[in-house]
């Protein structure tokens, strides 16, 4: 497998220089402000300090992590949620934080190949992709282990991933993560959002070597 050059905007790591995504979250980045808890007035979940900031257009409250990519060591697994969410809804490709690739066929998301060839109505947490990361991430990503480049002519933010919130009847909080909630649920008031979730719509599978040939 020949060898990919890593584009100048992509961060890198350690002595190999591992190149880590723009949406990657890193150790160095911590929590600030206070933690979730019970509103007393109304019901959900808030930030006792909470500010405007804190919630999204659809009223939903974010996790709050400090911004400081290259700090510590890249935590791979694990995206940031500010970044992600900006990638996510200003199409920036999540790797090189530039422009993702957007052509006729539509923006460009790298997708595990899951035996179908159905993409359609997919629900990705994972931003798009400039066709050079999408290259570069099918050798460097371990997750990709089936990897696929699928464009998607309508890319239509979804709703929020993170996790839900119940009130147990002594008044605490029972937290139940890696949920699912689309825009405008009954129990936004009870979510914390760590990442923006997208729906592919008419999508199209496609050649990433043939696409990064057609660049060089
Ligand atoms: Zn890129």
């Amino acid at each position: 497998m020949p060898d990919v050059l890593v584009p100048e905007a992509v961060m890198t790591w350690g002595p190999r220089r591992l190149p880590v995504p723009y949406a990657a979250h890193w150790s160095g980045e911590g929590p600030y402000g206070r933690r979730v808890t019970m509103r007393p007035d109304v019901a959900g979940v808030w930030y006792l300090d909470e500010t405007p900031a804190d919630r999204d257009a659809f009223g939903v409250l974010w996790a709050r992590v400090q911004a400081a990519p290259g700090d510590g060591r890249p935590d791979f697994p694990a995206m940031h949620p500010a970044r992600q969410r900006r990638a996510q809804a200003e199409r920036l490709c999540q790797v090189c934080g530039e422009s993702a690739s957007h052509t006729q066929d539509g923006w460009l998301f790298l997708m595990n190949h899951d035996g179908s060839d159905l993409y359609e109505g997919a629900k990705v947490t994972k931003p798009p992709v400039c066709v050079r990361c999408a290259v570069l991430a099918t050798r460097y990503c371990p997750h990709l282990t089936h990897p696929v480049g699928v464009r998607s002519r309508r890319p239509k933010i979804w709703g929020v991933f993170g996790t839900l919130f119940t009130p147990t009847p002594n008044a605490q909080l029972k937290p139940h993560v890696d949920e699912y909630l689309p825009y405008g649920h009954p129990v936004t008031e009870w979510f914390l959002a760590s990442q923006l979730v997208v729906e592919l719509k008419r999508c199209t599978v496609v050649d990433l070597d043939a696409e990064l040939a057609a660049l060089t």
